[in-house]
Formats: structure tokens, sequence, C-alpha cells
């Protein structure tokens, strides 16, 4: 049975440690201190010289960082479902901070200002995200889309 040290033994003195070149619990001697943590001991048995560290004071595991996220693949499926699903998500916030604007109809001719919705009859619901003077810029469930607008 091995006992727990806490402190060094004295130089010279042997203490039972886990001998790895013997693959046992041996008796070793304490050559010198390399610290006041560790020590040059030797192996009483096979004669091989290692280094001991004290066991350090037991702390609690750290636990797993819940916000670590794994990074998201780069290509392929999965980062289409995610762009889809960050898009979605965009669309369904623009949605609901933006429920109480007004809706319009879409029409070329119109004039549309940011954060309106639009009701187009060919893509649905979507919410103005960007106005240019000519163009804007509408967050769809599907995707956004450039529309014209202000035509005379
Ligand atoms: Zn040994």
């Amino acid at each position: 049975m091995t006992t727990t040290i806490t402190e060094l033994p004295p130089v010279a003195k042997s203490f039972y440690t886990l001998c790895k070149k013997c693959e046992a619990e041996r008796y070793h001697v304490v050559l010198a201190h390399t610290s006041e943590k560790s020590a040059k001991i030797k192996c009483e048995v096979c004669g091989s010289q290692k280094s001991y560290s004290l066991p350090k004071a037991s702390k609690p595991r750290a636990a797993a960082k819940p916000g670590a996220a794994k990074p998201a693949g780069r290509r392929g499926k999965n980062s289409e479902e995610s762009r889809r699903a960050a898009h979605i998500a965009e669309y369904e916030a623009l949605l609901q901070s933006n429920d109480a604007k007004p809706t319009q109809t879409y029409s070329m001719k119109a004039r549309f200002e940011a954060n309106h919705k639009l009701d187009h009859p060919k893509f649905g619901l979507g919410v103005i995200r960007a106005i240019q003077p000519e163009k804007i810029e509408v967050v769809f469930q599907d995707e956004v889309r450039s529309l014209i607008h202000n035509r005379p």
C-alpha cells in the first residue's frame, strides 16, 4: 500500500514510491532535494535515478467550460445548415423587433423605409434591412434580396 507523503523525506532517508523501471512500488533513497517539493531519488532495487515531486494538493477539477463551443465547420453541409440557421434567426429577430412597424406591399414604385415590413407577392413577408436611393435590401424567410423601389 502506498503512503502518500506530504513532505519530502530528508536526504539519505528512504520512502516507498512507484519505480517505473521496476514497475512496482520500491523503496527509494533521497539523494538530494532539488526544490521544496521535489527531490532526486534512487530506487533501492534497480538503482535508477529519477526526480520525484510531491503530489500537488488536490484541486477541484476545472469544470468544462459551458461556452466553449466547437468551431463550426467551414465547408460542406454543416456550414450551409449553420448559414441557413443564422439567416432564419436573423429573419425572425427582425420580424419580432419590427413587429409594430407598418407592413407595405411591395411595388417598385413605392418608397420604402428601413425596418418596415414588406409583403411581396412572390417572396412573402420580409423586413427591409437597408435602404439605398433606388434599392432596398430585404430579408425574406429564405434569403436576402435586393429589390428596386422608388421608381417613378
Ligand atoms: Zn526500480
